[in-house]
């Protein structure tokens, strides 16, 4: 059975490189059938923090990719990290390194000098009687010989072992590291198909030695090109738009953004737009892309909009409304009906949740003294802006054939342009330029609302 996992260090919040990763394995475990599972690796208590962990697993849920089971837990098998550090220990595939963190420095100090690559020089590799005194543990590495690594994303990979590091199993304080926990663990969860980011190269060679040393059956690697900026750098868990956060907080929809990561290193045909049954039936492993791809804001922006215009009105009423739960201030409840009622006209080249909410504003944060600094009211104005009022007044329920003729009457009587009047009247109905037509305005306010606006500015 395939099984996946996604396995991050709950230090920090989700990076949308590793929401990729989750996705590409989570997708590929359905489309085989088989499992996806979450393990967080949590056994640096100094840099762990559950804030951090509930992030993730509600950024992964909000995106919609979904683990089996419960959670993993790497600190909870340290015991067996420990036990699989001595098994080695006793198959000699492993060995008690005494140095001191002044003798390692002196060998770093001299390699540096000859301008070599520092590698452990493996000096403790022959110690045959046990020492009273403080050690770590390493894995023995084999010299001269070649390693292959097989990935499936870049190709089989000849490594020197020469250039391996006896690295290390258990630290002096006896904790294990990330190496020896992540292969014991894979092990224990039975991955069939490790999928990664491509820094984690290195690490799969170690990680194969480990794996032939212990008989365990070598897990499937695929290691995936990392995300680079739009200027071409290598994205960084400081940039701005790196997390997963980052877009949901400008209210990007998760739909958009799956549908963004999904196609961001990998490609079926020249289809852009899967939704979520598709993504998984499309699925596959050898269409990962070989080269970095690059992260394009405004492709994200287009997206979202596309998703925008053809989510259906609830979906897109409560993504809008989670959206404005959690990042901006709360509308009262004949606010949100308003809004509810004429999403279709106030999504208009909207891009983002956000720009709902602000083409909504003139509901609910009507601000007037920018109508006082637009010197757009007049008193030539005020003149077609008071005919317009009375014929207003004159209708009793909304219908759009009215406004039209109401407006044509005013204009037609004071011989102006629509612009003359429409111009002022948005800014005093709305406190903006920047609003829908006339017509959805006073269909959106009501009358009575456009009335008291009017009244109060004329
Ligand atoms: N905790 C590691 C990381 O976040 C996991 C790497 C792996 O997938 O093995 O980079
Ligand atoms: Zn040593």
């Amino acid at each position: 059975m395939v099984i996946t996992r996604f396995a991050p260090s709950p230090t920090g919040k989700l990076h949308i490189g590793g929401a990729r990763t989750a996705l590409f394995n989570f997708l590929y475990s359905k489309n085989q059938n088989g499992k996806f599972l979450l393990r967080i690796e949590d056994t640096d208590k100094k840099r762990s923090e559950k804030k951090f962990e509930n992030q993730i697993i509600s950024s992964l849920r909000w995106l919609g990719i979904n683990f089996d089971g419960q959670e993993i837990y790497q600190s909870k098998n340290i015991d067996e990290h420990i036990n699989i550090a001595k098994e080695l220990l006793k198959r000699k595939k492993a060995y008690k390194c005494y140095c001191t963190p002044e003798e390692l420095e002196l060998e770093r100090n001299e390699t540096k000098k000859k301008g070599i690559n520092y590698i452990y020089s493996g000096k403790c590799r022959n110690i045959k009687d046990e020492k009273n005194l403080p050690f770590v543990i390493r894995l023995k590495v084999e010299k001269n010989k070649k390693i292959t690594l097989y990935d499936g994303v870049q190709g089989d990979v000849e490594i020197e072992t020469n250039t391996i590091e006896d690295f290390i199993l258990l630290r002096s304080d006896g904790s294990p590291t990330y190496n020896l926990s992540a292969s014991v663990d894979d092990k224990l969860i039975k991955v069939s198909h490790v999928i990664r980011g491509d820094d984690h190269k290195i690490n799969a060679v170690k990680q194969i030695i480990l794996f032939r040393f212990m008989d365990w059956k070598v897990p499937k690697y695929f290691h995936i090109p990392l995300i680079h900026s739009e200027s071409g750098k290598k994205l960084s868990k400081r940039e701005n738009a790196s997390t997963t956060d980052d877009y949901k907080k400008i209210g990007i929809l998760p739909i958009a953004l799956r549908n963004y990561l999904l196609r961001l290193g990998w490609s079926y045909k020249d289809k852009e737009i899967f939704n979520n049954e598709e993504s998984i039936k499309f699925f596959n492993l050898k269409n990962i892309g070989k080269s970095p791809s690059k992260l394009d804001f405004e492709r994200i922006k287009s997206l979202n909009e596309y998703y925008i215009k053809s989510l259906n009105e609830k979906e897109l009423i409560e993504n809008f409304l989670l959206y404005v739960n959690e990042f901006k201030q709360s509308l009262k409840i004949d606010t949100i009906e308003k809004i509810s009622k004429n999403i279709n006209i106030l999504k208009n080249k909207a891009k983002t949740l956000s720009d709902i909410y602000d083409n909504s504003s003139f509901i609910f944060k009507y601000d007037e003294s920018l109508i006082l600094k637009s010197n757009l009211i007049n008193t030539k104005n005020k003149v077609y802006l008071i005919d317009f009022l009375n014929e207003l007044s004159k209708i009793n329920d909304y219908c759009d054939t009215k406004i039209t003729e109401v407006s044509e009457l005013v204009l037609k009587k004071n011989n102006i342009k629509f612009k003359d009047l429409g111009q002022p009247l948005r800014m005093i109905l709305t406190g903006s330029l920047k609003a829908p037509s006339i017509k959805d305005i006073i269909k959106i306010l009501g009358l009575n609302e456009t009335i008291l606006r009017l009244k109060r500015h004329i």
